[in-house]
């Protein structure tokens, strides 16, 4: 293990010996690779022997990932008095809603993502970034054990004050054999970029002389595994890219393609409206996507998928040319063997409080796909939520004393605002009174007891939020804007009433707030599920979603490249190059 203080040795020769950094520059004024170099240092602020020990002068912030959790933290982070250091395989930030795009070549991938060191090159905030993938995490000893994803596996140890995960999760394959072997996934840029070639070599192949007809059939044979928003959304995109495009360049073999969407349950996007799910349905019978429902995939060889029907447990097998498997996403093992430290070992989830620390730690936070917020009950807290509500300790909580808690309780517990507005309620009395019956409200009163069966349903709104890039980027915007105002708040605390202990959270806990989720399903028709359980589905959808994705890119370089390949796909069709 070599620490940091590698990278502060090599200064030091520089330090030592100023003829050398001399010789450096003149190099670098004829040579573009050291040019490059040159300008990474001054870009990243942070010179190498300048770095300081974690806990002296600026406190150090280690962000482990650069997706859409640790970006948004690192973008909104504001506060100059950090030392950020970021830890992550991939040097650039990757727009994650067009991969399925990607695969087909509707946009190119360098126009999806963009390099972290340019994201964060302008920032006041000192900001260090390290290519590499953390191994361990060691909370005990505020360390992070990583190892360079370089050719040279160069491993070495971070010290932090607070560490950021933000790592997100991995592909669920539900240890089906198989799947692993034989199946492609889409999850990140380079799987999009295999799904593109595959694709093509399938039709390449199948259009070999020699070939029987049987195998140009399995060649052309796609499958997927999956009816989430992203199966759907992939399948949908081939279809368009086979029909719109591919057909015409490949007219021998264009009656044998079939692709199939393999769906576990009985109707695929779930958690979508029923109309959507319905129109979504109709829409791929109608474009012939062989939609198969209610059958669950239990071995994958390399040239066939063997599916079991839920009801019936019948077993039956589809050859394929291409398989990509979509069913949804676990945990890493380097956050499961973290979670064994910490005592969550029993969780599925790295479990964190509602400001988003990793519960059992006091200076780790966790947010994106890797982490699932424990929103605490009600019912835990009710004796004490009495307490202190009661503040003439008479035993009894009147309107008034109750009015005077209410913000801090819809604050700390927000299932308690749900439950309110999902009866149809305008505030805690009107509870009040449905649990005292027909009382005059100045005299109403309750006791523990009573207040104990007033919010006894409460507790049942809670959800877990979905992993998705909406609420990883929010959490991120949320942790940055703590971190942004920690001493601030340190002094005047603006969060809720602390119901178990003396005086008040320093922040207000994260409030997730969800502005409505796409599904595209291809023929340039996308539906929609906007706030309010708003429906909207076709092509004027479609038009919303262009806008939408081309305002939420990350930089104007890569809005205008996607917003380019958008106009180029429009005039010149997809590129069906096997590069
Ligand atoms: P990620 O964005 O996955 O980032 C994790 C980061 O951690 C990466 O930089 C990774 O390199 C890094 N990392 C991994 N291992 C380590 C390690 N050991 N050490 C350090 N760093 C590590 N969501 C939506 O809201 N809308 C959509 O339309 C949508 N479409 C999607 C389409 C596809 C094809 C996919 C795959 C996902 C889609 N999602 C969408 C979901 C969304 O992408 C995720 O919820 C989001 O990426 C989660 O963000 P994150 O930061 O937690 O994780
Ligand atoms: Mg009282």
């Amino acid at each position: 293990m070599r620490s940091l203080k590698l990278y502060e040795r090599f200064t030091k020769t520089f330090r030592e010996h100023p003829s050398i950094s001399r010789f450096l520059i003149i190099f670098a004024v004829s040579g573009g690779g050291l040019v490059a170099y040159s300008e990474a240092n001054i870009q990243n602020g942070a010179k190498i022997d300048e770095l300081p020990e974690a806990g002296n002068q600026k406190k150090r912030v280690v962000v482990l990932g650069t997706g859409w959790a640790g970006t948004s933290f690192l973008k909104n982070l504001k506060n100059p008095s950090y030392d950020v250091q970021v830890i992550s395989p991939r040097n650039y930030f990757a727009f994650t809603p067009l991969l399925p795009s990607v695969t087909v070549g509707t946009v190119e991938a360098r126009s999806i993502v963009e390099p972290i060191r340019n994201i964060v090159k302008k920032k006041k905030v000192n900001v260090n970034f390290w290519e590499a993938e953390c191994l361990r995490i060691d909370a005990k000893n505020k360390q992070v054990y990583c190892r360079s994803t370089q050719d040279v596996k160069e491993e070495f140890v971070v010290d932090y004050d607070y560490l950021v995960v933000a790592m997100g999760a991995r592909v669920n394959t539900f240890n089906t054999p198989g799947v692993e072997e034989n199946c492609l996934y889409l999850k990140e840029v380079e799987d999009a970029q295999k799904i593109r070639r595959r694709v093509i070599d399938c039709f390449e192949k199948a259009s070999l002389p020699d070939m029987s007809d049987d195998e140009r059939k399995r060649m052309l044979q796609f499958v997927v595994v999956g009816g989430g928003p992203t199966g759907v959304e992939f399948a949908a995109e081939l279809h368009d890219f086979v029909s719109e495009d591919l057909v015409k360049l490949y007219p021998a073999v264009k009656d044998l393609v079939k692709i199939s969407l393999l769906e576990a349950t009985d109707h695929i996007l779930n958690m979508f409206d029923k109309r959507i799910t319905t129109f979504a349905e109709e829409k791929f019978h109608r474009d012939g996507i062989d939609l198969k429902t209610g059958a669950m995939v239990v071995k994958v060889s390399d040239k066939e998928i063997s599916t079991k029907e839920i009801k019936t447990g019948e077993i039956s097998t589809i050859p394929y040319g291409m398989a990509v498997w979509s069913t949804g996403i676990a945990t890493r093992p380097v956050v499961m063997d973290f979670m064994k430290q910490i005592g969550q070992a029993n969780r599925r989830v790295l479990a964190t409080d509602e400001w988003l620390r990793v519960e059992g730690t006091n200076s780790i936070y966790a947010l994106g796909d890797c982490a699932t917020i424990n929103q605490r009950r009600v019912m835990e807290d009710i004796s004490s939520i009495f307490k202190k509500a009661d503040k003439d300790n008479s035993g009894t909580l009147t309107v008034k004393e109750f009015q005077e808690t209410l913000d801090d309780i819809c604050v700390r517990y927000p299932q308690v605002q749900l439950y309110l507005k999902n009866k149809k309620m305008s505030s805690l009395v009107d509870l009040m009174k449905e649990s005292k019956g027909d009382v005059a409200r100045e005299s109403i009163e309750l006791n523990v007891e009573e207040l104990k069966s007033a919010l006894s349903q409460v507790d049942s709104q809670m959800k877990n939020l979905p992993a998705t890039a909406q609420v990883a980027a929010q959490q991120g915007t949320y942790l940055a804007d703590c971190f942004n105002r920690m001493e601030e708040c340190e002094k005047q605390p603006e969060g809720p009433l602390r119901f178990r202990e003396s005086g008040r959270h320093r922040f207000r806990p994260f409030r997730y707030k969800h502005l409505g989720q796409f599904a595209p399903l291809g023929g340039e028709q996308t539906a929609a599920q906007l706030p309010g359980d708003w429906v909207s589905i076709g092509h004027s959808t479609q038009w919303l979603w262009y806008s939408v994705y081309a305002s939420k890119q990350v930089s104007w370089r890569t809005r205008s490249l996607v917003v380019s390949d958008w106009m180029r796909r429009f005039i010149f069709g997809r590129d069906s190059s096997q590069i």
